[in-house]
């Protein structure tokens, strides 16, 4: 039998930097991988996925690390880290990028906004563009242009063979349907090529912040505001520690066009905080990369509402009761605009109804609090099932078969299954939110 070379960077447990490249975003993983092996090209990753197979070591495949269960990093397994292959190359006069397959956000944005360009992209610049853009990406640029995954012309994938294969509307079509928004499941992704869209360097963030006794008709008042917002405005909500109901929204585009949607607000009553900041496109970016940032134990239930009436609004600001002290940070980000544009049977990504996206988020420190944390988190978000239709694949936790199914539905599971059975019929790459292939 020939053996494939490990290439690239190998790192075992008594090497220096191995913890460091083992560690993700939640610090409740603490999984130790037999080998790491730090790919900085598309042979290196070829030559990791033959190894695996030739030694029977599970993969995990790591681009930003922000899988909330820290799905990159596999036990005794082979980890495939592609974060040195970062680079994004930009086209301005065609509006595209080229962006490799281990990049994060932060490399995107910064190299397209040189230009006055750039993608839907995620809220925290330190999240990968691997794991983003295959389960979906939803960004401030969404209602404009697209998820993330809209924006994608083509994928090279090395496949479950170590084949590479470029996956696009005329080559691999199927794969390239599978590929917006069915995850990790069907190869390893080292280039993207995005389309991109001219959206000048200016944005603006409003929030204002009222007392919770106010905070159903605040909520109503929110979320009716939204029906007639503007692509440009993406609507925002959360109750956090303070209590306090924040209401709001970012606008990426001309600041004063933006301003002048903060009077529709006033009818919402008097706040206790008020913001309204000019920044730029860049800041926004990543002014959520602290409270988003590592070495926290963390927890997420997210679902997908398509309507929020007041008992809704009433479930979100209590967060679940019980000692406020374990209560999740509760958030909603609005969708529509383009994203309910591209017809749903277009690509494997699911729900283009939603109206919310609503995230009940744990983050804590002291591993004794991780029962009561998660059960908190459980609890704030298990009231709003009612008003759900679904859930996002990228906020999926400890869900498992269930949750997938809930993600994509019976139909497009199955689409997915049968790809799945194609490209990856033995489930190599597993250690994800996993399709099995269809028997
Ligand atoms: P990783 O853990 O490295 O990867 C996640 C999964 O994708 C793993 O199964 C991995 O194997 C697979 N994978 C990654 N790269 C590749 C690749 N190149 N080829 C094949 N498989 C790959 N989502 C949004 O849509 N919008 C947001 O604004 C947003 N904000 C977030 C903020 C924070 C702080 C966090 C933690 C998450 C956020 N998310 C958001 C969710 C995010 O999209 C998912 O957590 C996503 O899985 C992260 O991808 P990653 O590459 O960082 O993670």
């Amino acid at each position: 039998m020939t053996t494939t070379p490990l290439t690239g960077q190998v790192l075992s447990p008594t090497d220096l930097g191995y913890d460091d490249a083992r560690s993700v975003w939640n610090a409740m993983v603490d999984r130790r991988p037999r080998l790491i092996v730090r790919c900085g090209t598309v042979a290196d990753v070829v030559n990791a996925v033959r190894y695996a197979r030739e030694h029977d070591l599970e993969i995990g495949v790591r681009c930003g690390g922000h899988s909330v269960l820290g799905l990159s990093v596999p036990a005794d397994g082979l980890m495939i880290d592609l974060t040195p292959l970062g680079g994004v190359t930009v086209d301005p006069a065609a509006r595209t990028a080229r962006v490799q397959g281990g990049a994060l956000l932060g490399a995107l944005d910064r190299a397209t906004q040189r230009h006055g360009l750039a993608t839907t992209a995620g809220n925290v610049s330190h999240t990968g563009v691997g794991g983003l853009t295959l389960g979906g990406g939803m960004g401030w640029l969404a209602r404009q242009h697209g998820l993330t995954c809209d924006n994608v012309l083509s994928y090279e994938v090395v496949t479950a063979d170590g084949e590479v294969v470029t996956a696009s509307r005329t080559e691999h079509p199927e794969l390239f349907w599978g590929l917006r928004g069915g995850g990790g499941n069907f190869g390893i992704v080292t280039s993207f090529e995005f389309r991109l869209h001219e959206v000048g360097t200016r944005a603006l963030l409003v929030n204002y912040s009222f007392d919770p006794a106010d905070a159903v008709p605040v909520l109503e008042g929110w979320r009716d505001l939204n029906a007639t917002a503007p692509r440009q405005a993406t609507f925002t909500a959360g109750v956090g520690s303070s209590g306090l109901v924040d209401v709001g929204f970012v606008w990426v585009g001309d600041p004063a066009a933006g301003r002048r949607l903060t009077a529709d607000f006033a009818a919402l009553g008097r706040p206790r905080q008020e913001t309204v900041r000019e920044l730029s496109y860049l800041e926004l970016q990543t002014m959520e990369d602290s409270t988003g940032g590592h070495h926290f134990r963390r927890y997420w239930k997210g679902l997908y509402l398509d309507r929020f009436p007041a008992e809704a609004a009433e479930a979100f600001a209590a967060r679940g009761g019980g000692d406020p002290a374990l209560r999740p940070a509760m958030s909603l980000q609005a969708y529509g605009g383009a994203i309910q544009d591209v017809p749903e049977s277009e690509a494997a990504y699911a729900q283009r109804g939603t109206l919310f996206e609503l995230v009940a988020a744990a983050r804590w420190t002291d591993p004794a609090e991780d029962a009561d944390r998660m059960a908190a988190a459980r609890a704030a978000a298990g009231p709003l099932d009612a008003y759900s239709c679904g859930v996002y694949v990228n906020v999926l936790s400890d869900e498992g078969a269930a949750g997938v199914r809930r993600a994509f539905g019976a139909e497009k599971l199955a689409r997915l299954a049968a790809l799945k059975r194609t490209y990856d019929p033995a489930n190599v790459f597993h250690l994800n939110q996993n399709i099995a292939p269809a028997s």
